[in-house]
């Protein structure tokens, strides 16, 4: 196993539980690939980025289970959204049946007028009336950007910018105007249409690699192992197979099969470009570009908010992740400072900001704190730090899924070898769900291969109430 993200993760549990020795290597010090934190010098744990997840997530729910983490994530009932004139709606379920559970809270959005509302509502049915998918897969619409979708289905502009954005832009990490419009249906339809429970957002209460101290037992116990600080230097190929994987100290590991489970730009150096020029299953890989996120981190010496998570609207910034309070942990509530508040601010598809210095940065987030939330204006900044991942993602581009092979796709070309990752064929965007999608249906791939067929990866959320007779099966 190349890889100690949640793909790769992921696909070597499951894989140890059914009786497989496996060997995982990962070039960085700690596990969990993007999705991890790191632990500064004065003992202070901080998050890569701020991660969450929803209920509809239900791949990633299980891999929790199965490693014993499940307990610490917290799942929130109550989204808040805060204009720029301070008006709030909150995002509540109500007693209705899906897929009308959350529209009673939405119609109260004060941001909103009666046009926008019916418009999105409008729009809302269309999705629901087609079980998430394209409505027909209609040549014309094969391809379509999510923004152009929103204006073929007559939504107004300030509906595009205070719902439809809000919420795609963070789940797909992409513009509407670069995103493919099936992706942007998708969420609707999973996170807020098709389950009363879809759209619960879940937080982790602990550090992001905490999550992953119980992924070593079950590899370890079928005799498997987890190497840390060992990187791959290249995937030695002959005759049609992978003979070797390739250590940076020069070392070579034997193995019966190959799962690759790093960022599809990392499998291409791997393979070198003699294998990659000769193959569309590689060469295609080029074709997936990918998107930026930034996050911002303030420690302040009092607390601003006594709300977990805040989504803002027309601001550059995004989210606010009162981290102080979703943390049981007393290292990430920054005890030492306290009363003090760590919050975390989350831009995604940040491409304004790449070129931006961190001091700006800084100085564009702390502004708008201070206007979003007046208390910011007397609290005292204890210290700060800029995150920018300029390739956080793949982006959801109109197209992009014929670019993303099946985890199976390599077998024709090297007999075993199998592809994971969050950008793998999942159906889903780059999203933690989607790396453990991939990382089981790898491990699919591997068994199926051994002669052992065994379905790994679960189904979504079920359908309910109405929404159950849209639902089109396999979705
Ligand atoms: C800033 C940011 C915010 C995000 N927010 C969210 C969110 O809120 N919700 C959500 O669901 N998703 C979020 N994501 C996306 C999510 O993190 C990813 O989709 C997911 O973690 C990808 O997992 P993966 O295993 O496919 O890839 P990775 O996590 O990239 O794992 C690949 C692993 O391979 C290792 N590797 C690479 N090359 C080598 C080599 N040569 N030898 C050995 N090891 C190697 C890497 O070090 C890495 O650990 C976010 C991503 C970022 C960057």
């Amino acid at each position: 196993m190349i890889g100690g993200g949640l793909a790769g993760l992921s696909s070597a549990v499951v894989l140890a539980e059914a009786g497989f020795r496996v060997s995982l290597v990962e070039k960085l010090p700690h596990l969990g690939g993007r999705a991890t934190s790191y632990l500064l010098p004065n003992g202070e744990y901080v998050d890569n980025c701020q991660h969450v997840t929803m209920r509809c997530c239900t791949n990633l729910e299980d891999f929790y289970r199965r490693v014993g983490a499940a307990d610490k994530i917290r799942y929130y009932q109550r989204v808040l959204f805060l204009d720029r004139l301070g008006r709030r709606g909150v995002l509540k379920r109500s007693p209705l049946p899906a897929p009308f559970h959350l529209a009673p809270s939405f119609l109260r959005f004060p941001f909103l007028d009666w046009r926008d509302k019916r418009g999105i509502g409008d729009a809302m049915l269309r999705i629901a009336r087609t079980g998430g998918r394209s409505p027909a897969q209609k040549t014309s619409e094969i391809g379509q950007t999510m923004l152009d979708w929103l204006r073929k289905n007559g939504q107004t502009a300030v509906a595009i910018d205070r719902v439809w954005r809000v919420v795609l832009v963070s789940a797909l990490d992409e513009e509407l105007d670069r995103a493919d419009a099936a992706y942007g249906r998708a969420v609707f339809w999973k996170a807020f249409l098709k389950n009363r429970r879809g759209y619960e957002v879940g937080i982790p209460t602990v550090p992001l690699g905490e999550l992953y101290d119980g992924c070593r037992e079950p590899i370890e116990r079928r005799g498997g192992a987890v190497r840390t600080r060992a990187a791959l230097r290249s995937l030695r190929v002959h005759d049609g197979r992978v003979a070797a994987a390739v250590l940076d100290d020069g070392s070579e590991l034997a193995a019966d099969y190959f799962l690759a489970a790093v960022p599809h730009t990392a499998l291409l150096q791997l393979l070198g470009p003699e294998t990659v020029a000769n193959h569309p299953v590689f060469v295609n890989l080029k074709n997936l570009r990918t998107s930026p996120i930034t996050g911002v981190h303030f420690w302040l010496d009092r607390a601003i908010t006594s709300e977990p998570f805040i989504a803002l609207l027309d601001r550059t910034t995004q989210w606010i992740f009162n981290k102080t309070l979703l943390s049981n942990r007393p290292e990430i509530k920054g005890q030492a400072q306290e009363p003090g508040q760590y919050l975390q601010l989350v831009i995604s598809a940040s491409y304004d900001l790449v070129e931006r210095s961190r001091q700006e940065i800084m100085d564009l987030c702390w502004r708008e704190l201070c206007e979003v939330l007046p208390a910011a204006r007397e609290a005292k900044l204890l210290k700060s730090t800029v995150i920018k991942e300029v390739a956080a993602t793949f982006s959801p581009a109109p197209g992009c899924d014929r670019w993303r092979p099946d985890a199976g796709a390599a077998r024709p070309v090297l007999s075993n070898l199998i592809l994971a990752g969050d950008w793998t064929n999942t159906g889903w965007p780059s999203t933690m769900e989607g790396a453990v999608r991939s990382g089981y249906r790898a491990a699919e791939a591997l068994l199926a291969a051994e002669g052992q067929p065994q379905p790994l990866v679960l189904p979504d959320l079920p359908a309910q109430g109405f929404a159950r007779r849209w639902e089109s099966p396999g979705r």
